[in-house]
């Protein structure tokens, strides 16, 4: 089954053994928590933006990313999670996975695995069993999560602790450069970059910023810039394969 990772630094929170996609939980989390909220105006405006905006892990990523370039670039690319071949990735040695959820399995908002996916989700899962989390940063919201951080800022620590294994033997996987691969990069994992698949229910400033990492990134690529050193690197790079064949 799914473990939930809601965020790093607070605390290791999961529901083991639960559908991290059952709406349930989040809405007792929400009612639970409604009312909490500071009376500060900026928190308002900031848990109003945080919904549809990342704003503090955006900036977190661009002062990373200003210190070390390659923090930003994906290991791997893929056009989606089926060109994977999980299987391979267990026997060339990594040892669990670790997803963002928003148009990397569901599309925006969504609480059900995209169609196309299933099948190669259920596949990660039988091969890694209980070693396959997904860690989103709708889980950092402020009215699911009071205090929580969102990628990249924080650290694997819990991560780590949850699988019992060091983050070098560890796939992120998740479709922005500047919160999945710069958290799983600064973090020590190996890092697989998703295309997204629905952009239409993505906020227009997501999609502007999503826009700007690219371009930023592919610039830097061709520039030379590539990404940091993984011992598993060369090993996983035989783990992609044509869904189609
Ligand atoms: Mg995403």
């Amino acid at each position: 089954m799914f473990s939930f990772l809601v965020n790093n630094n607070n605390k290791g929170k999961r529901n083991n053994g639960q559908d991290p996609f059952s709406s349930e939980e989040v809405q007792t989390k929400s009612a639970t928590l409604r009312g909490i909220s500071s009376n500060m105006w900026w928190d308002k405006v900031r848990a109003g933006l945080s919904q549809r905006f990342n704003f503090e892990g955006i900036v977190s990523a661009v002062t990373v990313v200003a210190r070390d370039r390659r923090l930003a670039v994906p290991h791997i690319a893929v056009p989606d999670i089926r060109w994977v071949d999980w299987g391979e990735l267990k026997r060339r040695g990594v040892q669990g996975v670790v997803f963002d959820k928003d148009n990397t399995l569901t599309c925006p908002y969504s609480l059900a695995v995209w169609t196309p996916l299933v099948e190669s989700l259920e596949q990660c899962r039988s091969v890694f069993g209980g070693n396959v989390v997904i860690f989103s940063n709708s889980a950092g919201l402020d009215q699911y999560d009071v205090g929580g951080v969102k990628k990249p800022a924080g650290t694997a620590e819990d991560i780590e602790k949850y699988f019992g294994c060091p983050s070098s033997v560890l796939v992120m996987v998740g479709d922005r450069h500047f919160t999945d691969i710069v958290y799983g990069n600064r973090n020590g994992f190996l890092t697989i970059l998703t295309e997204p698949f629905s952009l239409a229910q993505e906020p227009f400033i997501v999609r502007q910023v999503r826009k700007l990492e690219k371009s930023l990134v592919n610039n830097w690529y061709q520039k030379g810039c590539r990404p940091t050193n993984h011992s598993l690197l060369s090993e996983a790079k035989k783990c992609v394969k044509d869904p189609a064949l």
